[in-house]
């Protein structure tokens, strides 16, 4: 037998620790080993500010490795792999995979494409750790031997394939190597986390072949398609369980290696079925002495209600024994019932907002064993062929009405990623969507979130393409922060405009203006006013997550939900920063314990402390009184129209501004200071001037503008420069002061207060 020099490449999308099962290849590289292969293990982070800079260095990387077999999982970028193994004739490489990704040219072997089917021959089989595992060591064994490798289970070279894989044990003992090498421009990300292996598959079943999206497809006469379970996933209806204690025991194995040999006690449990044993985890994990593990666990939604008694039994073991559970994955993926059933999900919106309060419920019941908004792995697909602007703007919709932004990080860059064994993919090649390349100026997804090469396709409603593109532009020029704000932005806009390519181009260059405007206004020749002595500084928000007297439909402060339950934290949080401090968020007045609030914040140091409020409550003024001696110095009022009429339709709620001018007379005779906060707003910014005066009517000296661009629209930013550029004007005659944030803050960004000298 040969030995053979062996390359494991792991490559990442980003410089992002992800949740991808990296123990597969570490327990290859150990299986290698084991076999008395020279094997090393790498992960190559790519980066997208020098997307050359990853495959440089791989290739180099290769070249003085010299394998003559390089083991590849989730290739989104095979160049350097196949231009290493064309090099030289007899090197070969093998892409394995549980199922999501297609054959590679230039990549003569796969190991786990062809999974065969279940015993019922409904769906395709699904993978487990131990399968690839022991088919991988067979593999080398031909590979060494010269063997047969389409003897071998579960491998395949291009359209041969040799028999199903066949279920096998976790290695054992359980060693995953630990010495992977790092190739990165930037500091590759700390491993703070590892997958462990429960049982393999999922129990949903539901069959695709029943779902009207689906008709017309034989699905059933398509051997290996996986055609139970959500219609993009190839881990459905094929759940391999064991009895709990076994699994368990075998979870504790896993979980004593990595902590016992790296100190990491952060396990990710990969078992789409995990709810039941959890308390049997824990008490196990307790008697084996892995005390302070966090296990992040995934569930369906429709799991949560139906499994709350045995979640809240393993939540109690868990405070017992000092761990902690954190539901780190439920997909979602839409938030619009006509989505979910092209998914073949399974659930209602309704339904995955019933989890919702479920997760927010068992938070509050055990808020030292649960976790369900930290890692914010939940799964959201907000794209895909058939969406049409509609869909996506009821799922963005429903995640601002619920505040859902609290569980999802980077909510529009996820869409739908096609792979030959999809029924859904059958039905996007019925549809006409896939393409033979990406359109131009797409590319899909996979690469950069670090998936496999997937199939190119196109959006079946042109205006969603729009409103794609539209969204990616205006993400890489703002950033993350507004993200919500921007996609709404995007697709409002869309909605009416569907084919003019020109319109991102006309759209980026009216929002550089726009912000260009505003950042002036942020700068040392902003307007100030000869009244106000104060001076602008950094401060902590402190930010509300209750109810509001308004009801604004652009609210950028629901979209993201908060317990105020937790506010007397919040106000520790941000007195450590030693900062002044600011009250802010949905509508702070409303909450019972305000004077409270205040008097922790200012604290004996006398913090300066100002307050973002439509001072509706203020009009009341022994309320007025009691902030100003509890500390409120500065207040900041949201006012939505120069007017009664305008300001109240905005703020649906008639008789709301009458309130607000009368809260603004009552605090300045508290002795508060107080400013004007404007919000740009299609409905009011062709009369954005007129705040001016209105500021003078109030005796108030400075103006602040908050710019929303979903309450605003794409139509009007190049409206909205020129009203900014009149406001301006009318306030150096006024002699009042204005100060505008950047777009990339919208109007969510609490952290200037203008503070008076001591
Ligand atoms: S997406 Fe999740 S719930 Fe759906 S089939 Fe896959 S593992 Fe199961």
């Amino acid at each position: 037998m040969r030995r053979l020099v062996i390359a494991l490449v792991s490559p990442h999308g980003d410089a992002q620790e992800g949740y991808f099962p990296d123990t597969l290849l570490e327990l290859c590289t150990t299986e290698a080993r084991r076999a008395g292969h020279d094997a090393a293990l790498v992960r190559v982070y790519y980066d997208r500010a020098e997307p050359q800079a990853a495959p440089e260095r791989l290739s180099a990387w290769l070249a003085q490795k010299r394998p003559d077999l390089v083991v590849v999982e989730r290739l989104f970028d095979p160049a350097p792999v196949v231009d290493y193994v064309q090099s030289r004739s007899g090197r070969r490489a093998v892409l394995i995979s549980f199922g999501d990704a297609e054959p590679i040219p230039g990549v003569d072997l796969a190991l786990g494409l062809v999974a065969g089917t279940t015993r019922s021959g409904r769906t395709r089989s699904t993978p487990a750790v131990g399968d690839l595992c022991a088919a991988f060591r067979a593999l080398l064994h031909a590979l060494a031997t010269d063997g047969d490798v389409l003897a071998v289970p579960g491998v395949s070279r291009g359209d041969q394939h040799g028999p199903p894989l066949v279920p096998a044990p976790l290695p054992d003992p359980f060693e995953p190597a630990l010495d992977a090498e790092t190739l990165s421009t930037r500091t590759p990300p700390p491993v703070t986390r590892h997958m462990v292996f429960g049982n393999p598959g999922c129990p949903f079943a539901l069959d695709t072949a029943e779902n009207p999206h689906y008709r017309g497809l034989a699905l059933a006469a398509e051997p290996g398609v996986a055609r139970l379970g959500c219609a993009f996933c190839h881990a459905g209806g094929d759940y391999r369980a064991r009895a709990d204690e076994d699994v368990v025991a075998d979870l504790v194995r896993q979980a004593r290696y990595f902590v016992e040999r790296t100190g990491v006690r952060e396990l990710v449990i990969a078992d789409q079925h995990p709810v039941r044993y959890l308390e049997l985890l824990v008490r196990a994990a307790a008697q084996a002495g892995l005390g302070g593990v966090r296990w992040l666990f995934p569930a369906r939604a429709d799991a949560l209600p139906r499994e709350a008694a045995s979640l809240v039994a393993a939540l109690c073991a868990a405070e017992d024994a000092g761990q902690v559970l954190e539901l780190y994955l439920t997909g979602f993926e839409a938030f619009c019932d006509e989505e979910l059933t092209r998914y073949n999900k399974g659930v209602t919106k309704h339904e995955l907002l019933e989890a919702v309060r479920c997760m927010r419920s068992l938070s509050v019941a055990h808020p030292r064993a649960f976790a369900y908004a930290t890692s914010k792995g939940h799964s959201l697909v907000l794209w895909n062929p058939w969406t049409s602007v509609e869909n996506l703007l009821e799922s963005l919709n429903t995640v601002r009405a619920h505040g859902l932004c609290e569980i999802f990080d980077d909510i529009g860059h996820n869409r739908l990623r096609l792979y030959p064994e999809l029924p859904i993919m059958h039905a996007a090649r019925r549809d006409g969507a896939l393409v033979a390349q990406w359109e131009s100026g797409d590319g899909g997804t996979a690469a950069g979130k670090g998936y496999a090469k997937e199939q190119p396709w196109r959006f079946l409603d042109a205006r969603t393409r729009v409103a794609w593109d539209l969204s990616r532009a205006l993400r890489q020029r703002l950033g993350p922060e507004t993200e919500l704000v921007q996609l709404t932005a995007a697709a409002e806009l869309a909605q009416h405009n569907a084919c003019d390519p020109s319109l991102v181009g006309a759209v980026l260059r009216a929002l550089d203006e726009l912000d260009a405007r505003l950042r002036h206004l942020a700068g040392p020749e902003r307007p100030r006013s000869t009244r106000d002595r104060c001076h602008e500084t950094r401060a902590a928000p402190v930010l509300f997550g209750g109810p509001c007297n308004n009801g604004c439909s652009h609210c950028p402060n629901r979209q993201t939900f908060r317990d105020d339950a937790g506010a007397f934290d919040r106000v520790a949080t941000a007195r450590a920063t030693g900062m002044p401090i600011v009250l802010a968020g949905r509508e702070p007045t409303l909450f019972p314990a305000l004077d409270r609030i205040a008097l922790s914040a200012r604290g004996d140091d006398e913090r300066a402390l100002g307050l973002v409020t439509n001072a509706r409550r203020l009009s009341h003024a022994p309320f007025a009184a009691l902030l100003s001696r509890c500390g409120v110095q500065l207040t900041s009022v949201k006012v939505f129209g120069p007017d009664a009429a305008t300001a109240d339709a905005i703020a649906r709620d008639t008789g709301g501004f009458d309130q607000t001018r009368s809260g603004v007379e009552q605090a300045i005779l508290a002795g508060m200071n107080v400013e004007l906060r404007v919000r740009l707003d299609a409905r009011s910014v062709e009369r954005l001037q007129d705040f001016a005066a209105l500021a003078v009517s109030w005796g108030v000296a400075r103006l602040r503008i908050e710019p929303a661009l979903d309450a605003l629209g794409l139509a009007r930013l190049g409206a909205a420069t020129e009203a900014v550029a009149e406001l301006e004007a009318a306030c150096r005659v006024l002699d009042l002061g204005l100060v505008a944030a950047p777009l990339s803050a919208g109007a969510a960004r609490f952290d200037r207060l203008p503070v008076r000298p001591r």
